[in-house]
């Protein structure tokens, strides 16, 4: 029997899924005779399966964006070989709460106790369920397959001239002989750009402190004094987790207020808080997510982008390119399910002079929008956007009065075709709704 040895570098969900892969089509191989010993090595300097991002020890005010009902660290479908232990977030949910696991904490049992599937759960319980598939597979090792962690980090990858395959050397010298390596890095550290080196030196002459981009839980945020002002730069998913240190992990309280959404929550200071100043290039925060049953509304049908089309392209025999094929009929169902939501909740928007006319087109299915083109839908999508950014940010500035609120950059154009930009900055990384209703009281 040959021996076949793979290094994973990195054990957090996507190193912790390669190997999940490697047991279930280790396992599934009919022919044993064929089969080699497989040797697997994880080096991750945090647990496996939770890594980095998740660590179970963290302040369960870090809440995920992603609903229970989604997330899966086992797939559920569209796959060859059958996972051999495991299951997706929302039936360990379901189970923990009927026969709760001996590795959870009371913290997790007290969050369990109310968490439904369309809640979005904390990213340390996110973390205990990731332990826990990592704990099941290492019980359903298959024969024939060992399993090897290495608590620390990996240092350098180079080729093997001699045997073939890669070396893997390890923090402390240690190397490692693979004959395939993975990385599943996730989001590795980065430099600083000149200008955030030059916030942090003008910061530093100044007396003042400066915190660079960092996953929050890696930050001391006991070292913001209270009363003293804290210019937070961005207003995406981090700040939410920002907000939430400096509010309710200072001692403050969100209490109900028995009013309608908007003005549900009122805040009562614990006194510990520094003074919040939010600033973006957009100007706005990130919309809260909707809180759905699925990934998706039900209301929203493709039209564009359904079976048929899906079909159609995969009978090109060619590999789709997502600008050509898959993006125009994408785009045109989000412009349709946005103007067709927004006509039902807000009809007197719909029918600005910016989009009348092409609207009219689009609605009607017509050849007339095709020959407007991709550039008519744009400029549509650029106008609503650029009106939707206005209108949030006049509220915005109310809902910061008070306090002195940061000028806003104007929008810097990317590499990346700007309309594709604000498409996905604006809506895929929402922040939970229960974080967002934290800002309004
Ligand atoms: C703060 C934060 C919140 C997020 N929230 C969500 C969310 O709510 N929903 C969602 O779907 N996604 C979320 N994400 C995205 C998240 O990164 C992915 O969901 C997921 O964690 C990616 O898995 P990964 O294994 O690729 O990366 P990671 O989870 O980052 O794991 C990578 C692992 O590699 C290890 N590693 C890196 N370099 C080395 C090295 N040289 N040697 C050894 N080990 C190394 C790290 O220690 C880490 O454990 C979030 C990301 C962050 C940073």
């Amino acid at each position: 029997m040959g021996v076949q040895s793979v290094v994973i570098v990195g054990a957090g969900p996507r190193g912790t899924s390669v190997m999940e892969r490697l047991l279930a089509h280790h396992a599934a191989q009919q022919d044993s005779a064929a089969r080699k010993e497989l040797r697997i090595h994880l080096v991750d300097p945090f647990p496996p399966g939770a890594g980095h991002v998740w660590r179970t020890e963290q302040s369960r005010l870090y809440l995920m964006n992603t609903q229970s009902f989604f997330p899966t660290l086992i797939p559920d479908q569209g796959v060859g070989a059958p996972p051999l232990a495991g299951c997706s977030f929302n039936e360990w949910r379901a189970a923990q709460r009927a026969t709760p696991w001996a590795g959870l904490s009371d913290g997790d049992k007290h969050e369990l106790a109310g968490l439904g599937p369309s809640n979005f759960p904390s990213r340390a319980l996110y973390g205990r369920y990731l332990s826990w598939c990592f704990e099941q597979l290492t019980q359903t090792l298959p024969d024939g397959v060992s399993l090897t962690i290495h608590p620390t980090e990996a240092k350098r990858v180079a080729k093997d001239h001699e045997n073939g395959g890669f070396v893997v050397g390890l923090q402390h010298g240690e190397k490692l002989h693979a004959d395939q390596v993975v990385l599943a890095l996730g989001h590795v550290d980065s430099k600083l750009s000149p200008a955030q080196r030059e916030l942090r030196e003008e910061a530093r002459s100044h007396g003042l402190s400066y915190f660079p981009p960092a996953v929050p839980n890696d930050v001391n945020w006991e070292l913001l004094p209270a009363g003293e002002t804290v210019l937070v730069r961005g207003m995406g998913l981090n700040f939410f987790d920002v907000l939430g240190q400096l509010t309710e992990g200072r001692g403050g309280i969100f209490e109900p207020t028995g009013l309608p959404a908007g003005e549900a929550l009122r805040y009562v200071p614990s006194g510990r808080e520094p003074v919040i100043v939010g600033a973006s290039r957009r100007g706005t925060p990130y919309r809260a997510k909707a809180e759905m049953d699925s990934y998706y509304p039900a209301s929203v049908t493709l039209r564009f982008l359904g079976e048929d089309a899906v079909a159609a392209i995969r009978a090109m025999g060619a590999t789709a390119g997502f600008d050509h094929d898959i993006w125009p009929l994408l785009h045109r169902d989000t412009l349709w399910a946005y103007y067709t939501t927004l006509a039902l909740a807000a009809p007197t928007w719909s029918h600005r002079s910016c989009c009348r006319s092409w609207m009219h087109c689009f609605m009607k299915g017509s050849t007339a929008e095709r020959r407007l083109g991709q550039r008519g839908s744009r400029n549509c999508w650029l106008a609503m956007c650029a009106r939707t950014r206005f209108w949030i940010w006049k509220g915005w500035r109310g809902l910061w009065r008070g306090t002195r609120c940061v000028p806003v950059r104007g929008i810097v154009l990317p590499r990346m075709p700007i309309w594709t930009r604000l498409f996905w900055s604006i809506w895929p990384p929402m922040p939970p709704g229960p974080r967002w209703v934290r800002m309004t009281p």
